[in-house]
């Protein structure tokens, strides 16, 4: 079952930025990405009920969708890999706040940029 944060944040990319699940599916190798947005409707339809998911459906959620909402990394303090000073990965309380801001950091990372520019300034 997805959590309801995740459900959220699945919604939001379904409504709004489709595109992120296709890009996450060819990335990872599918190579019918329409097929993932599918399997990502399928799942907001049935209130995310994995066990109603075939084998193939599984699959698109293991490598296109899961990617974008489950563990998803942060950009790091400065947008640099390795610049990240939380646990390398957005929690999934920021996680669709993330998603409107286009700004894919954790909130320790968001925070303390915002702290450091206030104090040099
Ligand atoms: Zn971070």
């Amino acid at each position: 079952m997805l959590s309801e944060d995740h459900t959220k944040v699945l919604k939001y990319i379904v409504d709004n930025n489709e595109e992120y699940i296709m890009d996450s599916a060819k990335e990872n190798g599918i190579n019918n990405p329409d097929a993932s947005v599918g399997v990502a409707k399928f799942l907001l339809g049935g209130s995310g009920n994995f066990s109603e998911m075939s084998v193939n459906q599984k699959h698109h959620y293991d490598n296109a969708i899961k990617p974008l909402i489950i563990d998803v990394p942060c950009d790091g303090m400065i947008n640099e890999d390795g610049s990240c000073i939380g646990n390398g990965s957005i929690d999934e309380d920021s996680l669709l706040g993330a998603y409107i801001g286009q700004d894919m950091r954790c909130q320790h990372c968001v925070s303390t940029k915002d702290t450091w520019f206030a104090n040099n300034p």
